[in-house]
């Protein structure tokens, strides 16, 4: 099939490289798998912005919507040093099988902007925010595309967008993004979402090796909106969180951390790192710890060929997107260790957005409980199909949850037919 050099990159490759796989497995016809190996339309914009100092710098941001099959198209926007056209592709693709296995009617879409914005001010932040949603705005709006927090993003970063998009349009449009504060429309429970959800497929999963989750012992990479909220569930659940780390490093005591006194030490250095009590721990050698659970809810490819064989967890749950690459996630397998995918692992943050989309569009606002009890269950029936495919198909639960969101955005495409 012809290769795509606009998304080169070793992420887009694999995701390209798993639907292939998965349409094969599928039976997929031809025609169809070829459309859904390509975005819809992807748009590279240069934002620049005026900084502190007085010059002003260049920034390039991309938007990927990449398939629109099954509704309007939904993805996080992502800030880090790292993001290419390639990176972001590959994510938005991730997101459409995502909210297909999910259930949601929505396509797959992702957003990025290179910088480092450990090392922006807020105002540059806020500038360059501002000047992105201005370029990227003919691809974005609440039935068209809804952008979220990802990497790098938060509550902030999306109340800024809303305004910019609201301005250009000469009213309030809350239902543009998702993870805004709650004041202007956000959803009870949208900042927790991500990390309650990987905590509920946990569950599922702990309970089907026949444990419970007291007393397992965890380890957490990424301390941030997704890994800290899951830590600390697991934490007042009765998990022994060994090792936690952020992009500073890592903090380890076998006895167990005290998620909230870390939480406050976090609060008050911007970092896990010198917490008191505990000692200090690579990225690397977190990784590579004995422990019964291992969550990777930092960046993307952290679990590779040349550490796989290191890992010595019974179960790793993807928090991040892509955190285990696909040589690695064969050798994984093979040692029997029980892979929770990301699409189903972190789906919690979607699924939540969808609720504060439906909120925005009915100006009606549901409780907290109400929105955790339905994710609970939606994260359970999620698990439990994905569960249930990999053990009649006898594939890993990453390949089940493929064939699943896939295969619904195929048999779209294949109702709605082709233009024109
Ligand atoms: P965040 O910015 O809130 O936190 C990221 C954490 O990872 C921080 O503690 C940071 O210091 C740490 N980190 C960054 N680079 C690192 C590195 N190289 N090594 C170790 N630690 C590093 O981001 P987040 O929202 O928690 O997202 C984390 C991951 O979860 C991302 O892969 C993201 O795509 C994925 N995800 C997030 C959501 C969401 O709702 N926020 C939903 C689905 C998936």
């Amino acid at each position: 099939m012809a290769e795509m050099p606009e998304f080169e990159s070793e992420m887009h490759r694999t995701a390209v490289a798993q639907l292939d796989q998965v349409a094969e497995r599928l039976h997929l016809d031809h025609d169809t798998h070829i459309r859904l190996r390509y975005p819809r339309r992807a748009l590279v914009v240069s934002i620049p912005v005026r900084m502190d100092s007085g010059h002003t710098e260049v920034f390039m941001g991309y938007r990927v919507h990449h398939n629109t099959a099954l509704g309007p198209t939904k993805g996080g926007l992502r800030y880090d040093a790292e993001v290419s056209m390639g990176e972001v592709t590959a994510l938005a693709m991730l997101m459409s099988w995502k909210c297909s296995l999910m259930g949601l009617p929505y396509g797959g879409a992702k957003g990025g902007v290179r910088c480092s914005p450990r090392n922006m001010s807020k105002r540059e932040l806020e500038s360059l925010t501002r000047r992105y949603t201005a370029e990227i705005i003919l691809m974005i709006g609440p039935d068209l595309d809804i952008p979220a927090p990802d990497l790098g993003t938060d509550e902030q970063t999306m109340a800024w967008m809303m305004d910019t998009y609201s301005m250009t349009q000469g009213k309030s449009v809350p239902g543009v993004v998702t993870g805004k504060p709650i004041l202007v429309g956000g959803s009870a429970g949208r900042r927790e979402a991500t990390g309650r959800g990987i905590v509920y497929v946990l569950y599922q999963a702990v309970h089907r090796l026949g444990q419970e989750i007291k007393g397992r012992k965890v380890v957490v990479q990424g301390f941030g909106n997704v890994g800290g909220v899951a830590a600390r569930m697991l934490w007042r659940d009765g998990a022994v969180i060994q090792g936690v780390s952020d992009y500073k490093g890592g903090v380890w005591n076998s006895q167990g951390l005290d998620i909230r006194a870390l939480e406050q030490h976090v609060k008050e250095t911007a970092s896990v790192v010198g917490f008191p009590g505990a000692d200090p721990i690579s990225n690397k050698d977190i990784l590579e710890q004995p422990c019964d659970i291992l969550l990777p809810a930092a960046t993307g490819s952290q679990i590779r060929e040349d550490n796989a064989d290191r890992i010595q967890a019974q179960i790793v749950v993807e928090g991040a997107n892509g955190p285990t690459t696909p040589e690695a996630d064969v050798i994984l397998h093979s040692r029997g260790i029980l892979v929770v995918p990301d699409i189903l692992a972190n789906a919690g943050g979607v699924v939540v957005s969808y609720f504060e989309w439906v909120q925005g569009l009915q100006f009606f606002f549901w409780k907290e409980s109400e929105i955790t009890s339905r994710l609970q269950e939606i994260m359970a029936r999620a698990f439990t199909r994905v569960w249930n495919i990999s053990k009649k198909e006898r594939v890993n639960l990453r390949t089940a949850a493929l064939m699943e969101g896939i295969r619904r955005v195929a048999d779209a495409h294949q109702v709605r037919g082709l233009y024109p």
